[in-house]
């Protein structure tokens, strides 16, 4: 044979158009800057989710809510357990809805089909629900349905509250979903009841796992009221409360840039930027809100939580530390405010992150993830697969801590892979999630099943792209 094999890989690369998404921590260097908020480059074959995605991340918790898709029906495969968020009440949100659109709605209009369907789910649902959100697709977009006329009619005939969503998939990327998603919600909520509360909203908590009510436990143990969460648990009663609250606490602040904006603007409601992943974040966070909310002896009561829980889990926690440090890992998460917190609890675990991949972020969150991350570490905007296993294969992590979407890429290649993902049913944040989190990180890390999977990154990666083994046999 005498020939060696090229991957796909060393051929490829990365693309010319994506270098300056890509940005590697130089020693000691501080502010760097990387591309971002910008349109995926044709090619990339990037992550992202598309827009009508996008709105039902942020829209689809609100649990006494039916969610209609007016679409074809593989647009509704998007569904409560791919992306799950618990509720103490209702279980409305869970159910699928979709108008289901076929090649005879596309020639002649989905309208009637859509009315139908609203028709349909108002007089046949029993208790009939008092909110509906209607979700365009790509092709509603392209047929150009009026869904905003139908949902009125509708509304006003049956006296309930149905709101369009134009989330038509090629109207911008995810973002674009979230911000209309936020615009739906500003709709909601009208004018607001009169007058203020001392309290605050909980936004960009979807409720995965319950992180929601362990963080508004925290809360009422210093004497801070949660008037609604947005979205994670909530329910239409909630939303319309939330315009009299004093302070909007946000977590995932990319899904909710445009919320907490015409929140101030039209209700003059300030926000705060808070996290609950990791010691320091916690504790600085309940601090600030303390702070803003009750003065000093507030303050008091959110160190004295700080100190009790710390000391509580602590000793746990230092004990899979001492499994955990001086592991290396790759990060992929969908947004930077994730990756933000994932750096800084990674750290207290002792992990070195030296890979961290993102779908989206602003240019500041980009710099704060580039000032903590470790010298050496390569940070991307836009994580493409070929990329991700580009710099896996460069930096050879000890584990992957990521979402779906990289999963079977890691396993592929004999990382162990820990599941970060929105379907879990268990909390990793919060200082109970932490504990959950450490123990997840220990067991997939130190687990002898790795020994099986192969250590050789670079064979792994081979078997995964080269194909030139497979002999195509020809008939004689
Ligand atoms: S068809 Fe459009 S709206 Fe439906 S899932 Fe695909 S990109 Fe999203």
């Amino acid at each position: 044979m005498g020939r060696q094999a090229t991957s796909l890989l060393d051929v490829k690369d990365v693309l010319e158009e994506r270098k300056a998404h890509i940005l590697v921590k130089a020693a000691g260097c501080s502010g760097g800057r990387i591309c971002c908020e910008k349109e995926s480059i044709a090619g990339s074959i990037s992550q992202r989710a598309c827009v009508y995605c996008g709105a039902r991340v942020v829209l689809n918790p609100i649990t006494d809510a039916v969610h209609l898709v007016h679409g074809p029906i593989g647009c509704a495969s998007y569904t409560w357990d791919l992306r799950g968020s618990l509720s103490s009440q209702a279980n409305l949100f869970r159910n699928s809805f979709s108008t289901d659109l076929r090649e005879q709605d596309i020639i002649f209009g989905g309208e009637k089909k859509l009315s139908a369907a609203l028709e349909e789910i108002i007089t046949g649902y029993k208790p009939t629900p008092r909110l509906i959100f209607v979700y365009a697709t790509c092709v509603v977009g392209v047929i150009g349905d009026d869904i905003e006329a139908v949902c009125r009619h509708q509304e006003k005939k049956h006296g309930l509250r149905i709101i369009p969503v134009k989330s038509s998939g090629f109207v911008g990327a995810k973002p674009m979903g979230y911000k209309l998603a936020c615009a739906a919600l500003m709709d909601l909520m009208g004018d607001g009841p009169p007058g203020k509360q001392p309290g605050v909203n909980i936004l960009g908590d979807y409720n995965h796992g319950g992180e929601a009510w362990i963080i508004e436990g925290y809360l009422r143990k210093i004497g801070v009221k949660v008037i609604a969460k947005i979205t994670g648990d909530s329910t239409y009663d909630q939303l319309l409360k939330a315009p009299s609250a004093t302070l909007n606490i946000v977590e995932c602040s990319g899904s909710m840039a445009y919320l907490t904006k015409q929140m101030e603007e039209k209700f003059g409601i300030p926000f705060m930027k808070v996290r609950f992943i990791g010691f320091e974040d916690i504790r600085d966070s309940l601090v600030k809100i303390a702070d803003f909310i009750g003065g000093p002896a507030m303050v008091a009561r959110a160190v004295r939580l700080a100190d009790e829980e710390q000391a509580r889990i602590g000793p746990i926690i230092e004990e899979y530390k001492k499994k955990l440090t001086g592991k290396t890992a790759a990060v992929c998460v969908g947004g930077t405010y994730k990756a933000i917190a994932m750096i800084r609890q990674l750290k207290e675990f002792g992990i070195k992150p030296v890979f961290i991949g993102t779908q989206h972020g602003t240019a500041e969150d980009y710099k704060i993830i580039h000032d903590f991350s470790a010298d050496g570490a390569v940070i991307l905007n836009d994580t493409s697969p070929t990329e991700i296993e580009k710099y896996i294969k460069e930096k050879k992590p000890d584990l992957f801590v990521g979402n779906v979407k990289e999963r079977t890429l890691s396993l592929k290649m004999g990382i162990p892979f820990v599941d970060f993902n929105h379907d879990r049913k268990y909390p990793l944040t919060t200082y109970e999630g932490m504990i959950n989190f450490a123990r997840e990180l220990h067991l997939t890390a130190n687990s002898p099943v790795w020994k099986w999977a192969g250590s050789d990154l670079e064979s792994a990666g081979r078997v995964h792209h080269d194909v030139s083994h497979l002999k195509v046999r020809l008939a004689p």
